[in-house]
């Protein structure tokens, strides 16, 4: 194991529950709508939004075309008319409140802030992830958010980690540890950015990436025997 100094963490599924904050948002959207809520419709749009997100990764769409269209979608699936705009810059209110954190991120991002500095990597926008990041109990241990948004490229483009790496005045790679949980955006792009990546796996799934990650781990605590 190398003493690295700066943990670079994801947010979204790494630290943060999204699947509830989203959930929620969708539930309230609905209570608006007067569209009677179940995960069936929370589902929908789930499935249909992860889609655009990949899109988005592999630079196939730009944020705003996915912002707007996830909400075509989800009106068109469920039959109903309405302005996808505003129902975005809705939801995004609502998903802005939603901080809830993963089982042990607390724990944990508190005992690794004290040996290292973290910061927050997420492909995401800034409206709904400064909120969210800045209403959680672990925002004191981390000493910057950046969002893709923000920065102008996402996650696994080189030129986001490039970005962090400058932005720190980071000159020593082998000092830096990538760790999330997805292998499309944090995995693939640590090893684009030469950095080592820890991959949080809590549903052991398989590798798909030619590179396997630098380790892997199925739950946040294992990190503290780790590092
Ligand atoms: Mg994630």
């Amino acid at each position: 194991m190398k003493t690295y100094k700066i943990l670079l963490f994801d947010a979204d599924r790494t630290l943060f529950d999204f699947n509830m904050a989203e959930y929620q948002a969708i539930r309230k959207l609905c209570g608006y709508l007067e569209i009677p809520f179940s995960d069936n419709v929370y589902n929908t749009y789930s499935t249909l939004n992860d889609a655009l997100w990949k899109q988005f990764e592999k630079k196939e769409i730009t944020h705003s075309f996915l912002q707007t269209n996830r909400f075509e979608q989800f009106l068109n699936k469920l039959g109903r008319q309405g302005d996808p705009e505003k129902l975005n810059s809705m939801y995004l209110s609502f998903l802005a409140e939603g901080s809830y954190l993963l089982n042990d991120a607390f724990y944990v991002c508190e005992k690794l802030s004290k040996k290292y500095d973290m910061v927050i990597i997420t492909n995401g926008l800034i409206r709904a992830q400064t909120n969210r990041f800045n209403n959680s109990d672990i925002a004191p241990f981390f000493s910057k958010l950046y969002i893709s948004e923000k920065i102008g490229v996402q996650k696994p483009d080189k030129k986001y980690f490039e970005y962090v790496l400058n932005d720190m005045s980071i000159h020593d790679k082998s000092s830096v540890l990538v760790i999330g949980d997805s292998l499309s955006s944090d995995i693939l792009g640590a090893q684009n950015a030469g950095l080592d990546s820890c991959w949080f796996n809590p549903q052991n799934a398989e590798c798909t990436l030619p590179t396997p990650p630098t380790y892997t781990i199925s739950a946040l605590t294992e990190l503290l025997e780790m590092l």
